[in-house]
């Protein structure tokens, strides 16, 4: 019996594959800005990462992010505001689980 195949993506920290639903989806829009899609219907260029504050340090420190998708390095600003709030979104997730 044939396994249908669930879309995989790559963890910009941890570089694990793992199903898309699962992941934190980063956009960079046409526009430039970065902005977290939780729905996957923002349009614009996008990376993932695991739900995991380890994921998003190692995603967000060096270049990786900034290289994943095709921008100029980040400035410490938007590094700062994004790690932010993606810790505050995997927070959130995190208490759907516990209630
Ligand atoms: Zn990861």
């Amino acid at each position: 019996m044939a396994q249908r195949s669930k879309p995989l993506r790559r963890c910009i920290g941890c570089a694990e594959r793992r199903e898309k639903a699962s992941m934190i989806r980063i956009v960079r829009t046409p526009e430039g800005e970065l902005e977290i899609d939780t729905r996957g219907k923002v349009p614009g260029r996008g990376c993932y990462v695991c739900v995991q504050p380890s994921c998003v340090a190692r995603g967000l420190s060096g270049g990786k992010l900034a290289r994943a998708l095709r921008m100029d390095e980040l400035s410490e600003e938007s590094r700062d505001n994004l790690k932010k709030s993606l810790n505050d979104l995997i927070d959130d997730k995190a208490g759907e689980v516990r209630r």
